[in-house]
This record gives C-alpha cells, sequence and structure tokens, in this order.
C-alpha cells in the first residue's frame, strides 16, 4: 500500500502541491505563484493555461523533492480558490477568457439589478447567498454577453464552466482526450446556483443569468471512493493516481483544522478572513450578513453545512501599510511597531477598501481611519490595523451566535498573519476567547487531502483525523470585560463612519 496522499492547492496568488503521511505531516512540498492580471480598475483576472502549467510544474517538484513517485500516492485531493470562473472549449482545451477572479468586481451592474427585482431573495433563499459580485453566476453571465461566440457553443454543450477545481481535474484526467467534468458541493454552493437543499443546479436560479445547463460539471461528493477519475500516465505524475477529493479553499481547511462537529469553527487569516462554523447537517440561513454554504459532503452520508463570515480586507492591510504608506518594510514588523504602544490611543482602521464584506455588504463603504490626535503615532495606525483583523472577526462572531445561537469556546485559527504574536492576543482579548492554533499550519492543502484520503479507506473515519490534530499554541483572553466593551463600541462606531462614501451603480 501506498504511504502517501497528496494534495493539490489551486490558490489566489499561487499553486502548490503537498504531500502528507499517514499521520497528517508534511513530507514535501512545492509551490509557484502565478500572474495577477490586472486590465482595469476592479478587475482581475488569471491566465488558466499559466495556473495548469504551474500546477503540473509543483507536482512534478514535489514528487522529485521528496524522492517519491505516483505509485507512493493512494489518492489525490484538489482545493482551489473558489468562486473564480473559467470557461473553455471542451473540444480544443481552449479557454474563451483568462479566468475572472472572486475579488473581480465587473459584474456590479448585474449583482445590483437582481436585487431590484425579487431574484435576490430567490437566490438567498435557495442558493444561501446574498447576490454580489464575488460569486460565479454573475460572472458566467459576464462571459456568455461580452465573448463572440460563446453563447453558441455553450447551447451546443462545446463551451463548458469550472472553477479552478474542475479545469485542474479536467486536464488532470485527459483534458480533450476523455476529461472529467465534475465538481463538489462546496464550490458549487459559491455560484448562485445551486440549490442549497437539493445539492443540484436549479433551473430557475440557471434562469436569472441565462445559463445553459448543458455547460456545468456534474456535482459529485466532496469526498468519494467512487473516484472522480484518475490521473493519466502522460500527465505531471506519470501514472495512474485516484482522484478522489474536492474541497473549496475554506472548506478545506475548515476540514484539515478537524472542525467536524456542529459548533466548532476556525478563522483563517490571509489577505481576506474567512470565518467558517460547522452546523451539522442543519441548513442554518442567516439573518445577519453571513453565508450559509457547503462544508462538506463525503460520500453518500448527509451533507455538513456551514455559516461563513467571508472579510475582504485583513492581511492585506498589513501589505497596505508596507506598500502605500511605507511605515512598515515587512508584514512581520507590523508587530513590532504595534508593540512600542500599549493601546490603540483611540484609533480605529476600518480597511473598507472596496467595501465591507460580512457581515455589513455594504459596496458603498471605503476606508477611514478615525480618532486621531496630535498625539498619535505610526504606532498606533500599526496597532489600529491589526485590531481591525480582529474587530472584523469579532463583528462575525457576533453574527455567528445571532444566527445560530452557539457561543464559541474556542477559536482555532491558521493563516499567514497567525505568525503575529500580538494580534493572535489581542483576538483572544477582543473576543473573549481562547484562540488555538495547530501545528501543521497548512490546514486547507491537508483538509483535501483528508477528502481524498477518507475515500480510499487510507483513514478510516474522522475521529482518525481529529486525532491528527495537535495544539502549537494558544492565547488566553487578558481584557476584562470594561476594556473589551469600550474597545467594540468605539469600533462600531468607527465602521458607520465608512457608510454611504461612494455611489453605486
Ligand atoms: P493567502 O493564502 O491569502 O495568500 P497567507 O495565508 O499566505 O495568505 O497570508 C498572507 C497575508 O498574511 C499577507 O496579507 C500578509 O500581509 C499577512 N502576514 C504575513 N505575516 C504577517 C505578520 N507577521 N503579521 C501580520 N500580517 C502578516
Amino acid at each position: 500500500m501506498a504511504d502517501f496522499v497528496g494534495a493539490i492547492d489551486q490558490g489566489t496568488t499561487s499553486t502548490r502541491f503537498m504531500i502528507f503521511d499517514h499521520g497528517g505531516n508534511e513530507v514535501a512540498r512545492h509551490q509557484l505563484e502565478h500572474e495577477q492580471v490586472l486590465p482595469r480598475a476592479g478587475w482581475v483576472e488569471h491566465n488558466p493555461t499559466e495556473i495548469w502549467e504551474r500546477t503540473r510544474a509543483v507536482i512534478e517538484t514535489a514528487l522529485n523533492k521528496a524522492n517519491l513517485g505516483h505509485s507512493d500516492l493512494v489518492a489525490l485531493g484538489i482545493t482551489n480558490q473558489r468562486e473564480t470562473t473559467l470557461v473553455w472549449n471542451r473540444v480544443t482545451g481552449r479557454p474563451y477568457y483568462n479566468a475572472i477572479v472572486w475579488q473581480d468586481t465587473r459584474t456590479d451592474s448585474i449583482a445590483a439589478e437582481l436585487d431590484r427585482d425579487g431574484r435576490g431573495d430567490v437566490i438567498r433563499r435557495k442558493a444561501g447567498l446574498p447576490p454580489a459580485t464575488y460569486f460565479s453566476g454573475g460572472k458566467i453571465q459576464w462571459i456568455l454577453e461580452n465573448v463572440e461566440g460563446v453563447r453558441e457553443a455553450a447551447e451546443s454543450g462545446e463551451a463548458v464552466f469550472g472553477n479552478m477545481d474542475t479545469w485542474v481535474l479536467w486536464n488532470l484526467t485527459g483534458g480533450t482526450d476523455g476529461g472529467v467534468h465534475v465538481t463538489d458541493p462546496t464550490n458549487a454552493s459559491r455560484t448562485m446556483l445551486m440549490d442549497l437543499e437539493t445539492l443540484d443546479w436549479d433551473d430557475e436560479l440557471l434562469s436569472f443569468f441565462g445559463i445553459p445547463r448543458r455547460m456545468l460539471p456534474e456535482i459529485r461528493p466532496s469526498s468519494t471512493s467512487e473516484l472522480y477519475g484518475v490521473t493519466r500516465s502522460d500527465g505531471p505524475l506519470r501514472g495512474e493516481v485516484a482522484l478522489s477529493g474536492i474541497l473549496g479553499d475554506q472548506q478545506a481547511a475548515t476540514v484539515g483544522q478537524v472542525c467536524f462537529s456542529p459548533g466548532e469553527a476556525k478563522n483563517t487569516y490571509g489577505t481576506g478572513n474567512f470565518l467558517l462554523l460547522n452546523t451539522g447537517t442543519e441548513l442554518v440561513r442567516s439573518k445577519s450578513g453571513l453565508l450559509t454554504t457547503v462544508c462538506y459532503k463525503f460520500g453518500d452520508q448527509a451533507p455538513v453545512y456551514a455559516l461563513e463570515g467571508s472579510i475582504a480586507v485583513t492581511g492585506s492591510a498589513v501589505q497596505w501599510l508596507r506598500d502605500q504608506l511605507g511605515i512598515i518594510s515587512g508584514a512581520a514588523q507590523s508587530e513590532s511597531l504595534a508593540a512600542q504602544v500599549a493601546d490603540n490611543g483611540g484609533v480605529y482602521f476600518v480597511p473598507a477598501f472596496s467595501g465591507l464584506f460580512a457581515p455589513y455588504w455594504r459596496s458603498d463603504a471605503r476606508g477611514a481611519i478615525v480618532g486621531l490626535s496630535r498625539f498619535n503615532t505610526n504606532a498606533h495606525v500599526a496597532r489600529a490595523t491589526l485590531e481591525a483583523i480582529c474587530y472584523q472577526s469579532r463583528d462575525v462572531v457576533e453574527a455567528m451566535r445571532e444566527d445560530s445561537g452557539v457561543a464559541l469556546d474556542v477559536l482555532r485559527v491558521d493563516g499567514g498573519v497567525t505568525a503575529n504574536e500580538l494580534c493572535m492576543q489581542m483576538q483572544a482579548d477582543i473576543l473573549g476567547v481562547p484562540v488555538s492554533k495547530p501545528v501543521v499550519a497548512e490546514t486547507t492543502a491537508l483538509g483535501a487531502a483528508y477528502a481524498a484520503g477518507l475515500a480510499v479507506g487510507f483513514w478510516t473515519s474522522t475521529d482518525e483525523l481529529r486525532r491528527n490534530w495537535n495544539e502549537d499554541k494558544r492565547w488566553s483572553p487578558a481584557w476584562n470585560d470594561e476594556q473589551r466593551t469600550t474597545g467594540y463600541a468605539g469600533w462600531k462606531k468607527a465602521v458607520t463612519r465608512t457608510l454611504d462614501w461612494v455611489d453605486v451603480p
């Protein structure tokens, strides 16, 4: 029996391949960035051909580094940047247009239109999502309407849609020569096109965007012993490996953090933040600005749902301090600069650079630094930036409490910003609950590996996976209730100052 599971993590800035052993330990990895194509303000694209080339390269290099071959891998999982939308020709294999990335806002008028008649509410009810530029449906519509020849090719079944999971899997299984066209419910639940209860594409939702059903991939479980397919021997693995797991990146991180019970939550701190709360087999419809999403569906078991709070700007606000303000030379320096002062000195920074995502969903908001007095320094601004990461997470936790009645007893964290000890201490202080970080920080790739390995019996149960989770570090709240209440009141006030700033079409 092969000893390892591989995971492809096709992310927003880079693609990585990781190999894990039975204990969930990392054996090897390789990672390559790809170009961010920015043709106009608000437009963000990726070149799908480049992404497939990078995927091939990271697989080959990681296997070489570890001196392993395809026969050492029992299965392969895929995790991916969600929502990013591609349409390609299944006969030629050629994309009709670059992939339109989740951050791209070119579909703002399509999204706004949905809320002018009753369609927005249908989308909320059936798909669990508020109409927004973020999701795939509007992006597919844009391609159908703006790229020549796509509409006819979609009607005839030649033009097909996929998120990055689907594109990578189609290529791994042979592409134009028998490539398999599938996705999983976690990715499909980010399109505004899938009914959360049936886990199938919904004709009424498709009609809102004018999307022919024929162009959509088949929705298969996130982990399946029936396999989506096997890799081709003329591909980067040079042999057949079972493809048995697909999870969107944030759901993968939730699985990697072994949040398998209702009430368990993880928060990933990267460019933005994504907090997911497992709500079990119960579909909780948010009244507080969260998304209802599929957390995972393993084999023929009932789907498990999650409430999600997506925050657009967290770690990228630290990058902004570095690149635009120039007050730090690297992200890590945000910690030492912020540590020069004992508190925020009355300063709040709401980094609503492109509006506010959860729980506000206000595209008319823009960033603001408020509460400044002559006394304040760079250090206060740095501290306010780190606090903003934590206060935005608190907003989401409050919304989750309202929607689900669940009060967290611990928050599991991962992602680049968790390297910042001061920020994690602030998070515990601001939330009033302990914050806990695992030893294996690459929870996204690990979650995809878990989904793939569970399917083929490499791991036999989620209980076995739980035993792989080990705590690296824990931060406990040090603030008293009064500090917490006063601090949060200041934040809420600061948020109101950012609203209603720009006119939305
Ligand atoms: P992504 O997967 O979204 O690209 P990562 O998990 O790699 O993100 O995290 C990168 C983000 O983390 C960047 O926005 C960076 O500014 C931030 N970051 C990295 N190290 C630190 C640190 N020590 N303190 C604060 N922010 C950090």
